[in-house]
């Protein structure tokens, strides 16, 4: 089915609030096989629902709306929906049913003002709300589908997989598989040239670059009515764009450089330390996100100033003054003092300047080194990037990581 999505909600247009579920459904109703064919997000306002939904309604087979359900708000999504739909509202027995046993669970007796939530348009299947009290439902008219699903992104995602996930299985004849090639290393004006033949020839499957900072993912998407059908389409063209891209190929499926390294140190059963300047602990932290970090980290120190880094590091204070604090031979040192005080296997050290302030003509904002020890493998690299403050610093950690994941590859296999 081609499907839309209208998120209700005036705290979403004022920027308060990000529009998760959109992001939420989307990812789920592809992953059904369904096409999701556009997002539009609307402030509590019952004529521009209206519109929204008769606009939506006209090119797609069915609308999902989130938000505007709540007990405050109930008469404008439900209502409208009805109205649109043509249909009248109506005492929903199921409905009533499900909030008398969600009331009686957590102990509280219904107002009349909660009996009110029970009406929905005539001919509805309620979906149940098992996090809060607000009953969603499914509205059919006119070959014309409309769910309507809760705000708060917890109590939409229960409803969804319980109440409207298996109503849209139903409704689906064929099975859409992804996969994910990541690369690393490249940019994604270059590695689209690389394959823009694949590209213009595609059809089934489709390809999909992706960019973030410092990380490119491709994502092939096929179509058939069975699943290993599916996958046996994908392989041809993931293959080819592989075989294209080889060099920079970190790994598939949904992943990124810091999950691959993390993987690399764990199987190769090896120990960690780190010693930062201009990531200020940033590089320690993201490692220390996985659960397990206890068997590699062993310590992560953070010398910003040109004396830390004399008294944790022993960098000698002749090479701070002769080569500065942002200099290979500072790197290098920082790595060695790392190494001598906690015999890690792996050894990393940033020193750079972050900006927007402290650049200059010889060393200029984005200057970074990061140094790489791992078992007696040493490489220093220098890198010149670009961006703002923030920008710099997520850089120097992507390839912070991605310089530990090369040298293991590199020395350990
Ligand atoms: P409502 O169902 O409209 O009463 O929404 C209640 C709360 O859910 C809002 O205050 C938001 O914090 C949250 N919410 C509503 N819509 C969204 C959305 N599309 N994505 C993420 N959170 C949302
Ligand atoms: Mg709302």
């Amino acid at each position: 089915m081609n499907i839309s999505i209208l998120a209700v909600g005036t705290e979403l247009l004022m920027g308060k609030t990000i529009n998760t579920n959109a992001t939420e459904l989307s990812k789920a109703l592809n992953n059904l096989g369904h096409t999701v064919q556009y997002h539009l997000t609307i402030g509590d306002n019952p004529k521009r629902l209206e519109s929204s939904l008769e606009y939506l309604l006209s090119v797609s087979d069915m609308v999902i709306t989130t938000g505007g359900l709540g007990p405050t708000q109930d008469d404008l999504t439900k209502e409208t929906i009805a109205e649109t739909l043509g249909l009248k509202m109506q005492f929903n027995e199921e409905a009533y049913t499900q909030m008398i046993d969600r009331f009686k669970s957590f102990n509280v007796t219904m107002t009349q003002n909660n009996k009110k939530q029970a009406y929905l348009p005539e001919g509805s299947i309620p979906m149940y709300n098992d996090k809060g009290t607000a009953p969603g439902f499914i509205a059919e008219a006119n070959n014309k589908i409309i769910a309507a699903l809760p705000g708060p992104p917890h109590e939409m995602r229960h409803m969804y997989f319980k109440c409207l996930e298996p109503f849209l299985a139903s409704k689906t004849t064929n099975c859409i598989k992804s996969e994910y090639i990541n690369l690393f290393g490249i940019g994604e004006s270059s590695a689209e040239s690389k394959i823009e033949d694949i590209i213009s020839a595609q059809t089934n499957p489709t390809i999909a670059i992706y960019a973030n900072i410092g990380q490119v993912s491709l994502r092939v998407t096929s179509s058939a009515s069975n699943e290993i059908d599916a996958l046996m389409l994908l392989k041809p063209t993931v293959d080819a764009i592989t075989e294209r891209l080889e060099p920079y190929v970190i790994g598939y499926g949904e992943h990124d450089i810091m999950d691959y390294t993390v993987d690399l140190i764990n199987q190769n059963n090896l120990t960690l330390s780190l010693a930062e300047s201009c990531t200020g602990g940033l590089i320690a932290s993201e490692f220390i996100k996985y659960s397990g970090a206890s068997r590699f980290f062993q310590r992560g120190y953070v010398t910003y100033s040109n004396q830390s880094k004399h008294d944790i590091l022993n960098v000698k204070n002749s090479t701070l003054e002769t080569f500065g604090a942002v200099s290979e031979e500072t790197c290098t040192e920082m790595i060695e003092g790392l190494f001598t005080n906690s015999q890690s296997d792996i050894c990393l050290a940033v020193t750079g300047i972050a900006g927007p302030t402290g650049g200059t003509l010889d060393k200029p904002v984005g200057l970074v080194y990061i140094g790489v020890k791992v078992k007696d493998t040493i490489v220093i690299k220098q890198y010149n990037f670009t961006g703002d403050r923030t920008v710099i610093r997520r850089r120097s950690l992507l390839n912070g990581f991605f310089m530990i994941y090369d040298t293991i590859k590199k020395t350990c296999n």
